[in-house]
């Protein structure tokens, strides 16, 4: 079993092949080149009092396939309710989300619930691990919830072993770091194998040295498995890392800036 460094380092411990189709993969108007995730003139309000916030207010973006793309803004821009349109987890007031070539006003609660347990990972700021069971039982969990039964112990062993934690495996958080619970909720949003992993300021709860190894990691995802990752933050430094930074401003992108040859 490699540590996570060891894989840094020799580019070793790919999961899963990137070649490797799943039958809900096969999307019939998906093309390699289009954008994994497009919205359109999105808008959400929020009814506060007798008066309304205007979360976003027409946020139009691409995000390419396979890059590690921030939504970088302050507290209060709107980035947690922009993930959570791309999720899936709430709907737009106005406009509209694509997602892995599906626009989402579209479909039922039953092709959405599909979407987001099969093709998309979920990462939180609180980790959100069940505390009672191990790494290895909170990954494992996710792929019962998908009804992924086939070779269900060795997906999530090894998405252990991608995220350097295979020797935690059968600890519980609480005799884990919180780096090491953040991979633990990493590799349970790996497991399902998803196109797209979002997360939420994943390292606003971490020291600055942890944070960054949790941005590596996720570049490192993104390079081994072809996977995009979509991160909000505020923090600056995760410019060394992404590919692509959309700056969020009162609910709207001020600044599209591709790094790293995007
Ligand atoms: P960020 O994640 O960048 O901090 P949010 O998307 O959480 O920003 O919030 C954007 C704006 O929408 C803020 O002004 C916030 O107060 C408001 N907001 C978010 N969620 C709700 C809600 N459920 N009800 C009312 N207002 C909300
Ligand atoms: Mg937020």
């Amino acid at each position: 079993m490699k540590d996570l460094s060891a894989m840094l380092k020799t580019g070793e411990g790919r999961a899963f092949g990137v070649n490797e189709r799943l039958p809900w993969e096969a999307v019939a108007d998906e093309s390699e080149a289009a954008p994994i995730v497009r919205s359109e003139d999105l808008t959400r309000s929020y009814r506060v009092g007798r008066g309304q916030v205007e979360a976003l207010r027409g946020v139009s973006l691409e995000i390419p396939s396979s890059v590690f793309a921030v939504i970088k803004g302050r507290s209060g821009s709107g980035k947690t309710t922009l993930l959570n349109l791309i999720g899936g987890l709430d709907h737009p007031t106005s406009g509209e989300v694509t997602v892995c070539g599906q626009r989402l006003s579209g479909l039922s609660d039953r092709q959405l619930t599909e979407l987001r347990r099969h093709r998309i990972g979920f990462v939180f700021q609180s980790f959100a691990l069940l505390p009672t069971f191990s790494a290895y039982e909170n990954v494992e969990l996710i792929l019962r919830i998908a009804e992924m039964w086939r070779g269900r112990r060795q997906r999530a062993m090894r998405s252990l072993e991608m995220v350097g934690l295979g020797p935690w495996a059968h600890h519980r958080p609480w005799e884990l770091s919180g780096g090491q619970q953040q991979r633990v909720a990493i590799a349970r949003a790996l497991a399902t194998r998803p196109s797209l992993i979002l997360a939420d300021e994943p390292t606003g709860e971490l020291d600055s040295v942890t944070g960054r190894q949790i941005m590596a990691l996720f570049r490192h995802i993104v390079l081994q498995e072809g996977i995009t990752v979509v991160m909000a933050t505020h923090d600056p430094v995760v410019e060394e890392y992404a590919h692509v930074v959309y700056e969020l401003g009162d609910g709207q992108v001020q600044a599209v800036r591709r790094l790293g040859g995007v």
